[in-house]
């Protein structure tokens, strides 16, 4: 629909209003005083038609017609007026401006009846085709000793009432003209005094529209206006109130939301996603902007996470189960789902939340699997000792050479038993120090750590006749646990002789580099498959477990190697080819400043 401004609506009534009351106020005054100078006119006429009548009565009696159309034109010359004389049977006696005095026979004019009948003087305007004017008549009986001879009739020209109204009218149309304009002037001004704050509230309401809540809308003069500018200002003020409180809450559950560890993905009934917070983007590998509104469908192609948000709709949940993501590694995510209802309680949508237990799950393994390996490595030593125990005790045994054999290897599976014990305990000691955090570290030389575990393994070395060489320099210092930095050495010194063939050569080595001290164990024996190296450092995994098995192994030394590293807040890393050796490096950080203090591990 087309609309029309307010202005046009209001200026235009209000224009029309003024003129027609302007115009009706200029008809009736014309008129009123057209009719107030009629009326005078005919009082005059009247006056004059009573005047004239005694002057005609000698002439009209003696019959001296000729003399009566004389006396007509004298008096018309004297006052204006068309003068006639009627005898009493209807013929003209005189007439002022005609010569034909007693000719007409015409019907009688109303008023010259009424007169003739004695009643009231009568008045008739009519048009005069003659004088070719309006013209006003009346007539008067004319009396003599009480009978009447004739009627005078008087007829005046109308003419100057018409010229006087006209003149008015010019003045009212000059008056009016200048009036109408005023009323223009004025109704536009007025109109504009109304619409004006109307217009600025319009503004201040599109201000407000446009998320301008802190611009206020001015108040107008008039109270109304000024009532509903308030009215409008305090509506702003609260909704600017409510919008800030709404925004500093979204912003605050977008900050709880975006930090949380847990991966969290809200949809509504139509499986749309309307919320997802940075970790589950990150989980299932999308671009946060783009699933935002998206169907889960498509957004997140995960079947399981799908079957889980259907289930919830359906059942209204809450529904946990277990979700599987092949990216690059296998991630395993604990999904709990529940309903979500708005504030009538009705079910609006479905929120998951996701927790990575992939660490947990393989602590878990790693733990049961530990449990598995401690209960089997302990139960090989405890089932031979008792079987050779049991042998010796039905006394099937007599010769004491077999005896002592069997003692023997009862006394091997024993040292073995403690052997594995001692590891154990090792490493649950270095683990809870780690856990703790608590180790003593100390700004020391790194090179008599190295000769230390050198020397403690050379009767091992001997036996297999390999020289275990020593590259470091003496100023070297790293911050070190020694004794526990010592065992660490051991180990990895004893793995090197171990797995290397008679005659061969180990490089105990250490330097310093740009980020770390490194310090190295190399040796040229057997090597260790690629495929073994991600698990070489798990407690009691072996590569090969016979000659682990032979050569006195536990399958623990290099998880307490891991451990000592971690303790010195390094790590432990390996390079090995099969065939041709292998080398395992500790990596240290390097010393910041002087003197003992409490490392703090995890904390
Ligand atoms: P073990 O007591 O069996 O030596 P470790 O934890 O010290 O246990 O070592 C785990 C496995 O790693 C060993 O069983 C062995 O197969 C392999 N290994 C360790 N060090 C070496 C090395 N220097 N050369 C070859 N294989 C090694």
């Amino acid at each position: 629909m087309l609309r029309q401004r307010l202005i046009w609506q209001l200026f235009p009534a209000f224009l029309l209003i003024a003129l027609t009351a302007l115009v009706a106020a200029a008809l009736f005054i014309t008129q009123a005083v057209r009719s107030h100078l009629l009326t005078q006119f005919e009082q005059d006429l009247a006056a004059r038609a009573l005047l004239l009548a005694p002057q005609f009565d000698d002439h009209l009696a003696s019959g001296d017609y000729t003399e009566v159309n004389a006396l007509c034109g004298l008096l018309d010359a004297a006052t204006e007026a068309h003068i006639m004389v009627y005898r009493m049977d209807g013929s003209i006696a005189g007439d002022s401006r005609s010569d034909e005095g007693g000719a007409s026979t015409q019907a009688l004019p109303p008023e010259v009846l009424t007169a003739k009948n004695g009643t009231d003087m009568a008045f008739s305007e009519r048009e005069n085709r003659r004088e070719g004017q309006t013209m006003l008549y009346t007539a008067y009986p004319i009396m003599r000793d009480g009978a009447m001879l004739g009627v005078v009739r008087v007829g005046q020209s109308l003419a100057p009432i018409s010229r006087a109204v006209q003149a008015m009218y010019f003045w009212l149309l000059i008056g009016g003209t200048l009036v109408a304009a005023g009323v223009a002037v004025v109704s536009w001004r007025v109109s504009h005094r109304i619409i004006h704050p109307i217009e600025q509230m319009k503004q201040g309401a599109i201000r407000f529209a446009s998320g301008k809540l802190d611009m206020p809308v001015a108040l107008p003069e008039a109270q109304e206006m000024a009532e509903l500018a308030e009215a409008m200002n305090t509506m702003a003020r609260q909704l600017d109130d409510r919008i800030r409180t709404a925004v500093e809450q979204r912003n605050e559950q977008e900050a709880i939301l975006s930090s949380m560890v847990e991966g969290v993905v809200a949809v509504n009934r139509q499986q749309h996603i309307f919320s997802m917070n940075r970790a589950a983007t990150r989980l299932f590998e999308v671009d946060p902007e783009r699933v935002q509104g998206k169907s889960i469908h498509f957004a997140i192609r995960n079947s399981r996470l799908i079957e889980i948000i259907g289930e919830t709709l359906k059942s209204g949940g809450p529904v946990s189960a277990e979700i599987q993501l092949h990216k690059e590694r296998e991630v395993l995510l604990q999904a709990h789902a529940a309903g979500l209802k708005n504030a009538a309680g009705e079910p609006i949508g479905v929120v998951v939340v996701l927790n990575d237990v992939t660490d947990l799950r393989r602590l878990e393994r790693i733990r049961s699997d530990f449990v598995a390996n401690v209960s089997h490595e302990l139960k090989t030593p405890i089932t031979s000792i008792k079987g050779f125990v049991e042998t010796m005790l039905d006394g099937s045994v007599d010769n004491p050479e077999d005896t002592r054999r069997f003692l023997g290897i009862v006394a091997k599976q024993a040292d073995r038993l403690h052997t594995i014990i001692e590891d154990l305990l090792t490493l649950s000691r270095i683990e809870r120090e780690e856990e703790v955090g608590e180790s003593y570290l100390s700004e020391g030389a790194v090179r008599p750590v190295l000769e230390g575990a050198v020397q403690i393994c050379g009767a091992a070395a001997d036996s297999k006749d390999i020289r275990v060489a020593i590259s470091c320099a003496d100023t070297l210092r790293a911050r070190i646990n020694a004794p526990l930095l010592e065992q660490g050495l051991i180990n990895l010194i004893d793995n090197a002789i171990k797995y290397s063939d008679a005659g061969g050569e180990v490089q105990v080595s250490a330097e310093e580099r740009n980020d770390d001290v490194r310090i190295r164990v190399s040796d040229r024996g057997c090597g260790i498959p690629g495929e073994h190296l991600p698990r070489l450092f798990e407690r009691f995994y072996r590569v090969d477990k016979a000659r682990s098995r032979a050569a006195g192994g536990t399958g623990l030394g290099l998880a307490i190697v891991k451990h000592i590293a971690h303790t010195h807040g390094g790590r432990i890393t390996v390079e090995s080819r099969p065939g041709e050796g292998s080398t395992f490096t500790m990596h240290l950080p390097k010393p910041k400043s002087a003197g003992p203090e409490l490392r703090i591990i995890n904390g």
